[in-house]
């Protein structure tokens, strides 16, 4: 059994569609799971409107719902499927719209009725997916996934109950077993009242694989606009290279620090349960693809395989005499109010504490820390080396740093434990960095 992923620009045009749809033709032709993403774009149209109409900007609000039904509709027509999917729409627009209006009226957007809202993105595209399936003979149907994927109450940032994923599962994975193709939306959850939430940004990756685990997949493939993971963000680094192979610590190491082609939370359900994981190019089915590996592929010492980074980050320095107790209690604040957490550094000499306030709850606790005695930097950005290489004598890795020589590095973060060496740079300078550190380290090596 198989699960395939389509993120946002696979699902996002009516060519893209269509090739999705061979795709899982030629993948799936004994049945199996097919997960989407909200066409792309629609999660953030999403949020523009909940934005508007939760500061009573009812004008903006109206103009982003119309343009995200016409781009809905425009989709469905060139496809030939307005009709076919009609059924389906109405009610999810109708929803939609109910819910931006009672957002107006209150001007307030909680939690909840934001997930209810993102929701929306998925449900349409699965919809639609579905019935395209359907419209070119395959024996498809729509699944929602909020039959299965129970979370805990977090809202926006929710986690899943894996033993219950387990449980939930057990007739999906008979049907699937059996030769059903269905089609569910990638991104959503079920609370324990039953209201819906969310994965986090870019959490359809990590839908896919808790889905391949839970219902004993043997591979789970990550469909996506570029030709696997590469060795850099290609939007930065036009050399980045495909990787073919990579290990699982590879990978998670490379989304842990910022990658965007896998979402974070994706990795652990593959060491779990040791499926195989591919990333691939829609636009480009032939193209290269990465596999992703639970044993390592032989690397030379010191090899690096990717260069990953996240800006948007906050240095929290503990000066000396103070108790280091201080930092550790930031931190689990921090973790609890949903930050992303890059290092945590405590000697004779003081204390750093890095992250990043992905939340608003997780911003405001950083405001608060700033007058506790912390001392606040704001503005940096962490970039990570990672590759097999690195992983048993990391001290070694600090001339790969050499192309850095005049730059201001904050801290350095590294040890044992992993396969990266992460530093802290400014964030205006990523620009330049980045390509040039990936010169140095990847071109510089014969791939
Ligand atoms: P999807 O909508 O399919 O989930 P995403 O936009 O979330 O796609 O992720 C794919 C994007 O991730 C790529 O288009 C690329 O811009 C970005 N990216 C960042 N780092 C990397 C990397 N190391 N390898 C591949 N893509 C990367
Ligand atoms: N549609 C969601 C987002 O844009 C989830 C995803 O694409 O994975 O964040
Ligand atoms: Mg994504």
């Amino acid at each position: 059994m198989r699960v395939l992923k389509f993120g946002g620009t696979s699902v996002g045009s009516p060519e893209a569609l269509r090739r999705a749809a061979a795709i899982v033709a030629q993948e799936l032709p004994g049945g199996g799971l097919v997960v989407v993403s909200a066409l792309s774009g629609t999660t953030d149209r999403l949020l523009l409107a909940m934005g508007a109409s939760s500061q009573g900007d009812a004008a903006a609000a109206d103009a982003a719902y119309a343009a995200l039904e016409a781009r809905h509709w425009a989709v469905a027509e060139a496809l030939g499927l307005a009709e076919a999917v009609r059924p389906h729409w109405d009610p999810l627009f109708e929803n939609l719209a109910s819910l931006l209006q009672g957002m107006g009226l209150l001007w307030e957007a909680s939690p909840r009725a934001r997930d209810a809202t993102l929701a929306l993105g998925e449900s349409l595209s699965a919809r639609l997916f579905a019935v395209l399936l359907q419209s070119q003979g395959q024996p498809a149907a729509f699944r929602d996934v909020r039959e299965v994927m129970q979370t805990d109450a977090r809202h926006g940032r929710a986690r899943p109950d894996l033993a219950g994923l387990g449980e939930t599962c057990a007739p999906w994975r008979e049907a699937l077993a059996a030769g059903a193709l269905w089609v569910t939306q990638g991104f959503l959850g079920s609370a324990p009242d039953g209201s819906t939430t969310t994965l986090g940004r870019g959490g359809s990756d990590t839908s896919a694989t808790l889905l391949g685990e839970a219902l004993g997949a043997s591979e789970v493939q990550i469909w996506t606009d570029v030709d696997g993971v590469l060795s850099a963000d290609p939007s930065l680094v036009t050399q980045a290279r495909p990787i073919p192979v990579m290990s699982l610590r590879e990978a998670a190491a490379l989304s842990a620090y910022g990658a965007k082609v896998l979402h974070a939370d994706a990795l652990a359900p593959v060491g779990r349960a040791g499926f195989k994981l591919v990333v691939a190019n829609t636009h480009r089915p032939q193209g290269g693809r990465t596999e992703i590996r639970l044993e390592a592929p032989a690397r030379r010492p010191g090899e690096i395989t990717s260069v990953a980074y996240k800006e948007g980050v906050t240095c929290l320095r503990l000066p000396p005499a103070q108790e280091p107790e201080l930092l550790f209690q930031a931190a689990t604040r921090l973790l609890e109010a949903g930050a992303s957490l890059y290092g945590l550094l405590a000697t004779p000499d003081g204390g750093l504490l890095v992250a990043r306030g992905e939340t608003a709850e997780s911003e405001a606790v950083l405001k608060e820390l700033e007058s506790s005695g912390l001392a606040l930097h704001r503005g940096w950005a962490v970039v990570a080396l990672v590759g097999e290489g690195l992983r048993d004598e990391p001290g070694k890795a600090l001339s790969l740093l050499a192309p850095l020589d005049g730059e201001p590095i904050s801290a350095i973060l590294a040890g044992d434990t992993g396969v990266s060496l992460a530093f802290l740079i400014q964030e205006d300078r990523l620009g330049e960095l980045i390509p040039r550190l990936h010169a140095h380290c990847i071109e510089a090596t014969p791939a």
